[in-house]
């Protein structure tokens, strides 16, 4: 059984259901680059729509809103 794991996916508030996810994060100054890269980010997720916060408020549901099996707390997505 083929197994597709490229469905695109998308947190949204299990509160609320908003999009309007927000994470926590740090950058260095990369002198190299001339700019701020991303060197981490936090566990915890905020909902701009609620206000509400923490590690698990974020549902990964797909395109169509289905929540994908196995799912957890989602991938963690950096550029
Ligand atoms: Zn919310």
């Amino acid at each position: 059984m083929t197994q597709s794991t490229t469905v695109p996916l998308h947190p949204v508030c299990r509160h609320c259901g908003s999009d309007q996810i927000v994470r926590d994060a740090s950058a260095r100054w990369d002198a190299a680059a001339q700019a701020w890269t991303l060197s981490g980010v936090y566990d915890c997720h905020f909902c701009d729509t609620c206000n509400r916060e923490g590690d698990t408020l974020a549902q990964w549901t797909t395109a169509t809103g289905e929540e994908p099996e196995g799912a957890g707390s989602g991938p963690v997505p950096l550029p």
